[in-house]
């Protein structure tokens, strides 16, 4: 037989061995999904809106999942402005980035004190301020969440900004589950002194750098007051991964410590 068709074997023989393993792969994922109640349409929808899920192992993944279904079935997500329709797009990117904070735990229902969220198309005027202002994300103490959908799905679907709107309210709901928004929440009683030492050093820092117009790489928003430098360092831990345990190495360890992960170490796939 001459060489060229020998090649042409090869090649045929690699197209159908590839073939093979896209459907043993897709087969796979779809009984994944399947058994936990996901569509393959519903993790493609986490896939392109929140491209961190691409990064974690898939036990991570399948906790998501897991976490963002039942998120949906307990939560009521109400449209707001002139939203006419919560669609499962929106259901999945708001549960799945909020499933990423609850990670590695014991959860019946995720974050149980949250009844709703609300979903505006854009940013919103704050009802709450004695002054109007436009927002794009809130967190009530009484149980509701307030998100702009622009807002949110552009700032989970870019890993570069460094800001996740989502990410950010619900770690303010977090901070409230044992009281007042004070930027310490649940942790275990082990961590609480070293918690409250860096984080108010890192907070300290981060005023400082702020009064002096020097370039962080927290978002200065962080240094408003505790409850804000908890929600922009949790969404640093998530977006800036690599760098924050590079510049903040003991901030670092201490959210890996109540996230229970530690995505610096994920990688794309
Ligand atoms: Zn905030």
């Amino acid at each position: 037989m001459p060489g060229f068709a020998w090649i042409i074997i090869a090649m045929a023989v690699g197209l159908l061995l590839l073939w093979a393993w896209e459907m043993w792969r897709r087969n796979t994922r779809t009984a994944q999904s399947m058994e936990l109640g996901v569509t393959d349409e519903d993790v493609d929808i986490l896939r392109r809106n929140m491209p961190i899920y691409n990064r974690m192992p898939i036990d991570l993944q399948q906790q998501v999942q897991n976490l963002t279904l039942r998120f949906i079935e307990h939560k009521k997500f109400v449209p707001c402005g002139n939203l006419e329709e919560v669609t499962q797009e929106m259901k999945l990117t708001i549960a799945g980035n909020a499933a990423m904070l609850i990670l590695n735990r014991p959860v019946r229902y995720p974050f149980r004190q949250v009844f709703s969220i609300l979903v505006y198309p854009s940013s919103f005027f704050n009802s709450q301020e004695e002054r109007a202002e436009l927002m794009d994300g809130e967190a009530w103490p009484t149980g509701s969440v307030v998100v702009a959908w622009d807002s949110a799905r552009k700032s989970a679907q870019d890993l570069r900004d460094g800001k996740n709107l989502i990410v950010h309210e619900f770690a303010h709901q977090l901070d409230l589950e044992n009281g007042p928004a004070d930027g310490l929440p649940e942790i275990d009683s082990v961590q609480v002194s070293t918690w409250a030492r860096v984080l108010s050093k890192e907070f300290a820092k981060l005023r400082a750098s702020a009064n002096q117009g020097k370039r962080t790489l927290l978002d200065q928003y962080g240094a408003e007051d505790p409850a804000e430098f908890f929600a922009i360092v949790t969404e640093a831990f998530f977006e800036r991964s690599d760098r924050l345990k590079n510049q903040h190495p003991e901030l670092y360890d201490q959210l890996r410590h109540f996230y229970r992960v530690d995505p610096a170490c994920w990688v794309d796939p």
